[in-house]
Formats: C-alpha cells, structure tokens, sequence
C-alpha cells in the first residue's frame, strides 16, 4: 500500500494532551489547572467529576481486600514512571555520529527491538498532525503540582516542566513496536488480574522503548521513546503508518496476528531508516461486517454506525467517557473489546490470509469465530497463581 486506509476528508489538527479521559480524571479539583481547563470546557464539568470520583478513591488507603488488588495494580504501572522521566525517554545524544546505509540500519534496529522484546517492528515516517500539541499528563514538575501517585515531589532538575506546556517532537521517523498480552489474563476482566497483565506489558514495552531510543542516541543520532507514562505523539496512528496493522472500530490498532490484544510504544528518531509501507489487512471492511465489539461492549462506547470525521480523518470514534466510567465501575479496565475481536482469537491466525484476501468470506468469518468463541463475552478463570489474592479477598469483603 502507499497510503494507510484511513480516510483523511480535512485539514488534520494535532490533539491536545489535555482533552484525553486519562489527564482529566487525574485534575486535581479546586487546582489552578482543573479551574483554567474546566473554565474552557464548562461542559465537561459534570462529567469530568464523575470520571476523577474514581480515581479520588483509589488514592485513599484501604482495607486490606482493596490493598491487594491495589498492590497488584502498583506493581506493575507504578515502578514504570521512573522510566518517564524526560531524560530517560530523551536525552544526550552522543557526539560522534555513525553513518549507514538505511536499510542495513532499518534491519539492524528491527532485530536489536525484536532481541529486546518487541514481538513485531515497523518503521513509518511520524507525521507531526500526530504529535500532541499540549502535555495533559505527567510527569510535569512546576513546583505547585505534585504527580499522584508516580511523583511526591520536586525531583532535581525538572522544575518548569508544566500541565499544558507545548510538545514538539521534531523527528522524521517513528519506529513502532506491538507488545502481545496474555489473553486469558485479559479475559479475567473485571478483576486485577487483566490491570496486571495490561501493566506488566506496558511496563515491559516502555523499557524496550527507553533502551532502543538510548540505542540510538549512542550511536550519534537523536531519539525519544514515547510509553504509557510519557507519550509525545499518538502512537496508534504512528503505527498505521508504518504498516504495523489498521485502526479498527474498537479504537485499537489491528495487528495481522495479535488482533487488538497488544499495547503499542515507539520510538521517533532523525536516524536515516528505510520505511516500511502501510498495510490493507481487509480490517475496514471486515469492521463493517463484523461489530462484535460494538455489540458487546457493556458501556456502548463502541458504534454500531459509521465512521465519522474527528479531526480531519473518517473513522470509528469510540466514546472514551462512557468506557472510563465503566471501567470505574469495574474497578479495573474492562478489555473485552479486545479480546472478543475475532482477529484476536488464537483460530483467527489460521484464517486470517482469508480474512485479509477474500472479502465475501468475511461474514462467515465472523460467524465461525461465534460458534467457536461464542458471540458474547465469557470471562475467563483467575489462574492458578492469583488464586490467593482472590480467595484472600472473598475472606475479607464481607458480602
Ligand atoms: S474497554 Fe470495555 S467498555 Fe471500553 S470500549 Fe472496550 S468493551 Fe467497551
Ligand atoms: S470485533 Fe469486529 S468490528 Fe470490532 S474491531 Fe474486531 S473485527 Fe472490527
């Protein structure tokens, strides 16, 4: 392909940070930010309190049934922000500089990511409509705004980094990187037990994305890593464009062989790299046949309609709202859209040349992945080694 399959009808304009579920809900209420961003947004107020009610109780400490799960959940995102750190996603680039033919490089740097841990690599031009045009999430460090629950304090060296500062990501190429998630862990949604497995993996591939980026840096070139706890650009998009996979309706990237079950961590760099091209899996299509995951999220945040014009380009748009808030209600993130999606499911990787080569075949597809499958949601058992904190919790909730 020499275009990604989304459709672009307009001028694109670059997101604000600021506008994501994820930096509202951390606002702290009554902070000059929560003031200046609710002041320009009156009506998200409403919803906004209601989103950061959750988070507001998590921070509390509580009983020993709540602290197990907790401990989990901190496990696995909390040490990661150390990795957040702006010289720790960027940094000093070595002075002398090594000159090589793109393509040997492109080769080289797909097997040093795969040796790291990456389970696939592509390399795409980074398009700057898909840099974030204002940071919303932290880490910043502006001396009045502390970062709960990553950062206490003012750490040396990092004072006037602000909510709201301008990103700028210069680089001419991102190279992208899908990390697989366990999917019966996944599949035990509603439970802490998908929140560690999503926070092990992102733990997992923000240190890929800081080790490949220092890669670089030392080999004379500049590089930053973008990750869970400090992203410049919007990596799924990045990742259409390097041919990594397809946007899907469900909001995640479709990968050929992993479906939406991953997480996603780039790194953009100016070392000269050959490109890989974006690919035509059949998604868009498959997409309007198939809806599973429309029909079988529990919140409704996933149409069943058509694509629609955000930003300059027609696609799916999810209602991040009503799944946050849903996810709130779990108590956990939910996942089931990405495990429910057939190209997800172990089956789909025998099928997928039909899939991605024969439309008609497609709605049979979809039918053979509900006998096999089944067509709703069927969570998965806690496994053997979670067995403790779930049964410590049923001891200890009273019911
Ligand atoms: S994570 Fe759950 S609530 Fe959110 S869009 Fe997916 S299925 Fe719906
Ligand atoms: S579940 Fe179906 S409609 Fe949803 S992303 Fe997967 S293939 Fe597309």
């Amino acid at each position: 392909m020499d275009h990604p399959t989304y459709e672009i009808v307009g001028e694109l304009s670059r997101f604000d940070e600021r506008d994501s579920v994820f930096a509202r809900e951390r606002l702290v209420p009554g902070s000059a930010e929560e003031r200046a961003y609710h002041a320009a947004h009156p009506e998200l107020v409403k919803i906004d309190r209601r989103i950061a009610a959750f988070i507001e109780g998590v921070s509390q400490p509580g009983e020993s049934a709540a602290q197990i799960d907790t401990a989990l959940y901190s496990a696995t995102f909390d040490p990661v922000a150390g990795l957040a750190l702006p010289d720790v996603v960027d940094g000093e680039v070595a002075s002398a500089r090594v000159e090589a033919d793109p393509a040997q490089m492109a080769k080289r740097i797909k097997a040093l990511a795969r040796r790291l841990g990456a389970y696939d690599v592509r390399i795409g031009p980074l398009n700057p409509a898909w840099v974030y045009s204002h940071r919303g999430t932290p880490p910043f460090f502006d001396g009045r705004r502390p970062n709960p629950p990553h950062f206490s304090g003012l750490p040396a060296g990092y004072r006037d980094l602000r909510w709201g500062d301008p990103i700028e990501v210069p680089h001419r190429y991102a190279i992208s990187m899908a990390f697989p998630q366990d999917r019966d862990l996944l599949r035990t949604g509603g439970t802490p037990f998908s929140d560690f497995e999503i926070g092990r993996v992102y733990a997992f591939s923000a240190l890929v994305a800081t080790q490949l980026a220092t890669y670089i840096r030392a080999l004379g070139w500049p590089a930053r890593a973008h990750h869970l706890r400090n992203y410049g650009v919007l990596v799924i998009p990045v990742a259409v464009d390097a041919g990594l996979g397809e946007l899907g309706r469900c909001g995640y990237l479709i990968h050929r062989t992993l479906g939406a079950n991953l997480r996603l961590a780039c790194v953009t760099t100016d070392l000269p790299l050959a490109l890989d091209p974006p690919v035509d899996l059949g998604i868009q299509d498959y997409c309007a046949k198939c809806l599973k995951c429309a029909t079988t999220c529990p919140s409704g945040a996933i149409p069943e309609g058509d694509p629609v014009v955000v930003r300059g380009v027609r696609k799916w748009r999810i209602d991040p709202e009503k799944c946050l808030l849903y996810w709130n209600h779990l108590g956990s993130a939910c996942s089931i859209c990405q495990t429910i999606c057939p190209w997800s499911n172990p089956l789909h990787r025998a099928v997928a040349p039909i899939a991605m080569h024969v439309p008609w075949a497609r709605r049979f597809l979809v039918w053979l992945d509900d006998r096999v499958y089944g067509a709703r949601f069927r969570a998965a058992e806690v496994p053997g080694w979670g067995r403790w904190a779930a049964e410590q919790r049923s001891v200890e909730t009273p019911r």
